[in-house]
């Protein structure tokens, strides 16, 4: 399907690490399928990808691994 960001460049299926903050907590899906425009990095997912993607975080499944995140504040 056509960018409908750019309209530059057909979206290719790509598995991508999805990243989202909950609350405090900042969480992390790998290997979510998605369309993403090569051009200008636009990424949508479908909505039964959506759908799966909450229930993976309110059953608050076990996660795989856990990392460590640094955080910064932004300063100029
Ligand atoms: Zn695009």
């Amino acid at each position: 399907m056509r960018c409908d960001v750019c309209g530059r460049a057909e979206r290719e299926h790509r598995l991508i690490r999805y990243n989202f903050s909950q609350g405090d907590r900042l969480v992390v899906v790998d290997h979510v399928p998605a369309e993403v425009c090569p051009n200008c990095g636009e990424v949508s997912l479908r909505p039964d990808v959506v759908e799966r993607l909450q229930d993976t975080v309110w059953q608050r499944r076990t996660p795989v691994r856990l990392i460590e995140t640094p955080i910064y504040e932004f300063s100029l």
